[in-house]
């Protein structure tokens, strides 16, 4: 982070400053945020904004009613969370969720095609497009128990905080612009979306970029906590490799070519893969499968791979080599046995793009000031694979932001969120977009239109 942090150009200002005039207003005192230890710089431009917003009553009322929505929010978290979802089959939780944005007001609530659910907040006409996503899909097979259970003030759930957070914080941030009635100047789409996870392969998000050419801004609300500005995309490419032969009987067939031995050979080499540590390029052969008896010749074997990096060069650059090893793999067991009956299937099962954003960039200082104002220390978060992947491959302004509390063990049966101060979380995204999109008659848009 240290290297990117050199390319900051923006104007040397003073760092207190921004906390001083905005954390006395909203919180009572000055926050400890800014300390001398932190290098980034907020340029005058995001802070005379935030200045503004911070000093206007409907952005306090606005901000106040999302501590007091809390309770509420925790309630629809755990209902949400309690409809299962898992991948490709998000279709009860999507229908459910888009009753939820209809009865907020929004304006035009469908679902599209994918499976993703939207709906607008129309804004005062010319300013930018911002679409705020929550996913709606988890990584848990049906028939996973996602009954909510309590303890130690805790929720535990499969999904409770991945994204059931999400999906909750973006319907209390939606009751926060009801309640304060602030006109912004940009529009609002607010989005459940289906395909986050594994080989959904951000298929939801895929969708929505498609067929909407007009965003401007991306917004999505995964994880948790409200101080981590994710704005890097770790991009990954997955395959599901098949050897296939003839087969037959290990002693009276003896001759053929195997199948699990051409994938031996495969990951033997695939194994001795050297790629860079920076920038950070990794692989792994998650999953193989394949033959049928110890005393058969295998006819089938096939294997899951997985590689990522923060580069989109160097995954590509890895994936050649990849696809190298495997041709050759089958080409060399059927050398071996002086026969052509090996054959190999390709089929790539997921592909994520690798992008990067400059971390001075407008959407990200809005962040970092928003993150401020609710009396948080603001930190850069590493290269992630999210929904954000997408549109920031595509060059659009996007973050992913956690929706507040704490968690741990997703992905993972044991997953569970504390609720602690969780309301930080949409606080935090609500200022982050209203200075992205701008309020009418307060301030002006940070997000520029799309060219
Ligand atoms: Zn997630």
């Amino acid at each position: 982070m240290e290297e990117t942090m050199e390319g900051n150009k923006c104007v040397r200002v003073n760092r207190n400053y921004i906390v001083a005039i905005i954390g006395i207003w909203f919180l009572g005192a000055v926050p400890q945020a800014m300390g001398q230890d932190s290098p980034y710089e907020v340029s005058p431009i995001v802070i005379n904004v935030y200045s503004l917003l911070a000093s206007n009553p409907q952005v306090k009322k606005g901000v106040d009613a999302i501590k007091v929505d809390h309770e509420n929010t925790i309630v629809e978290q755990k209902q949400i969370c309690e409809i299962p979802a898992p991948p490709f089959k998000e279709q009860i939780r999507a229908a459910d969720y888009q009753k939820r944005l209809a009865a907020l007001g929004l304006r035009d609530v469908q679902m599209d095609k994918e499976g993703n659910v939207f709906g607008l907040r129309p804004g005062a006409g010319k300013g930018p497009k911002l679409l705020v996503c929550a996913h709606l899909d988890t990584v848990f097979a049906e028939g996973t128990d996602v009954k909510v259970k309590e303890r130690d003030g805790k929720l535990y759930a499969p999904g409770i905080a991945d994204d059931a957070r999400g999906l909750a914080a973006l319907l209390s941030i939606i009751r926060a612009f009801n309640a304060s009635g602030i006109k912004t100047v940009g529009d609002i789409v607010f989005c459940g979306n289906v395909g986050e996870e594994g080989l959904g392969d951000l298929r939801g998000v895929k969708a929505l970029f498609r067929d909407h050419r007009d965003i401007d801004g991306f917004i999505t609300i995964d994880g948790t906590g409200a101080d981590k500005i994710t704005y890097l995309a770790t991009g990954s490419h997955r395959y599901l490799i098949t050897y296939k032969g003839e087969g037959g009987h290990s002693f009276r067939a003896f001759g053929r070519p195997s199948a699990i031995h051409a994938l031996g050979r495969s990951i033997a080499q695939i194994a001795d893969l050297k790629p860079p540590r920076e920038p950070k390029t990794t692989f792994t052969v998650g999953v193989i499968r394949g033959g049928t008896s110890v005393n058969s010749i295998a006819a089938e074997a096939s294997m899951e791979f997985d590689m990522r990096s923060d580069n989109e060069r160097e995954l590509l650059e890895l994936e050649a080599k990849f696809l190298e090893i495997v041709k050759k793999a089958a080409a060399d067991e059927n050398a071996r046995w002086r026969s052509d009956k090996i054959t190999t299937q390709i089929k790539m099962v997921g592909d994520r793009p690798a992008g990067v954003q400059p971390p001075d960039s407008i959407i990200v200082q809005a962040a970092w000031a928003a993150t401020q104002i609710i009396g948080q220390k603001p930190k850069l978060g590493e290269a992630s694979s999210t929904d954000s992947n997408l549109p920031i491959s595509l060059g659009i302004p996007s973050l992913t932001l956690g929706g507040g509390g704490k968690d741990d063990y997703n992905h993972a049966p044991g997953e569970w969120f504390d609720p602690t101060n969780a309301y930080q979380g949409p606080q935090r995204i609500f200022l982050t977009i209203l200075g992205l999109v701008g309020v009418d008659g307060v301030s002006e848009p940070l997000l520029s239109l799309r060219k």
